[in-house]
């Protein structure tokens, strides 16, 4: 397959090409064409399989076939400003040699310089539905002339309330348009809350397939306390050969906390979390991304769509409070089809999420101890070499098949169970220790 398949505008080829993509990843292989044939379209992928081509390679051509108005035509709503930020700049390299106005509107930034924005031509609008829905009720914006309207991530737009204002805004647009709706997990309770938004939509799902990202080796160490944690990332980041990484924590305080803490260690490094300006946020992550830092301490919502492609390392200090989260987390490292190692610590008390995502992710993750390290026994968790073997072992038997869009959940496959009997008889044996 090749891109030329798509018989995109030469324009966009030549951007394609300019970017070195020498041919389509399976997301866009499945979705271009049908989005094309302007459908509707229900996508489960995951963030790093090039969704983002997937959806804004054909709007970008819907643009440039037909006749130009001085209406805004493709409206993309996005939880987060990261991730708006992250689709407008790839919307501005795909689209580079067509003479389009893509514009963002997110919180953060003045009103003053959107507004401006607003009031010359626009092709196409990359919002959080909040600050579109402010400059909708200053009657800043005419989205009547709508064609294209592109939900991403809408799992996450759902998580964060914003599913009033998603059905608000879509309450504003043409009823004949074309609906394009992409979450990493799709399941009953986005279909039910947002088909009302689609027309026969094309399901397309690879999610799972993403779920099992051989290409991020997952490694899981057992702490006893914070104490406990605080020696094992000293002892990761003096001995493992890590380029740049970005460390997971619960809160935002523990970011702030955590990230002084390594600083005053002579690690470079800086937090990263909502409470943070969004210039602030923006200045952070093109620091990582030149290599002037090599650490963001960050929190789940504002490391979302952070798409830099030399990210070796995922730290998970605290684990996610979502098994979804892990999988976001995770998939900041091996980028672009490039390897990445992703580590998690877990206490005792962390157990239960350790089981959650394994059975979502339908993976066991690797546990490793660093010698003089170990956790104590009453943790619960891996202690030996018998452990580890027992997970490398049953790693590769976890075959998954895609899910069904609408489909009841799957029930934990028999492998699966079984590791999961094996694992609870391990705790018992070693809690008898
Ligand atoms: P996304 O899933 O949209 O966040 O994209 C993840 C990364 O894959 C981004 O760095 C894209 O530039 C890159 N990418 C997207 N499509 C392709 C492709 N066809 N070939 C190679 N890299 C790609």
């Amino acid at each position: 397959m090749s891109f030329t398949n798509f018989n995109l505008n030469p324009n966009i080829a030549k951007a394609i090409h300019l970017c070195g993509y020498t041919e389509p990843t399976p997301i866009q292989t499945l979705c271009i064409p049908d989005i094309l044939k302007r459908k509707d379209m229900i996508a489960s992928a995951q963030t790093g399989t090039g969704k983002t081509a997937a959806f804004v390679l054909p709007a970008l051509h819907q643009l440039s076939i037909s006749k130009s108005s001085n209406k805004v035509r493709v409206l993309v709503l996005t939880p987060t400003r990261e991730l708006a930020n992250q689709i407008t700049d790839a919307t501005n390299k795909y689209g580079k040699f067509l003479q389009l106005n893509i514009v963002s509107l997110v919180g953060g930034t003045s009103y003053r310089q959107q507004f401006k924005k607003l009031s010359r031509r626009v092709d196409m609008i990359i919002a959080t539905p909040g600050r579109l829905l402010d400059h909708m009720k200053n009657h800043a914006l005419d989205l009547s002339s709508v064609e294209i309207l592109i939900l991403d991530e809408a799992d996450r737009m759902l998580d964060m309330g914003f599913v009033d204002d998603v059905s608000e805004i879509a309450s504003h647009l043409p009823v004949k348009r074309q609906t394009l709706l992409f979450s990493a997990t799709v399941d009953h309770k986005i279909t039910h809350i947002l088909k009302n938004l689609l027309k026969d939509p094309i399901l397309i799902d690879l999610s799972l397939e993403k779920l099992t990202p051989t290409h991020i080796t997952q490694e899981l160490y057992i702490a006893d306390d914070i104490q406990h944690k605080n020696r094992l990332l000293h002892h990761i980041l003096n001995n493992k050969n890590i380029f740049k990484g970005i460390i997971f924590t619960a809160t935002k305080a523990n970011a702030d906390k955590l990230s002084k803490e390594l600083s005053q260690l002579g690690h470079l490094t800086s937090p990263l979390h909502g409470d943070l300006k969004q210039n602030v946020r923006n200045r952070t992550i093109e620091q990582l991304r030149r290599g002037k830092i090599q650490y963001l301490v960050a929190t789940d919502v504002a490391a979302r769509g952070i798409d830099i492609n030399d990210i070796t390392h995922v730290i998970n200090f605290d684990l996610p409070r979502l098994p979804e989260d892990y999988v976001h987390r995770i998939g900041r490292t091996g980028r672009a089809g490039k390897s990445g190692i992703a580590i998690s610590f877990a206490s005792r008390h962390d157990i239960r999420m350790v089981e959650k995502i394994e059975r979502f992710t339908h993976q066991i993750l690797q546990r490793e101890i660093i010698v003089g390290l170990e956790p104590s026994s009453k943790s619960g968790m891996a202690k030996n070499k018998k452990n580890k073997q027992f997970n490398v072992k049953h790693k590769s038997r976890f075959k998954t098949k895609p899910q069904q869009v609408g489909m009841p959940k799957k029930k934990v496959s028999a492998p699966l169970q079984k590791a999961k009997n094996n694992h609870f008889k391990f705790k018992k044996k070693s809690k008898a220790a």
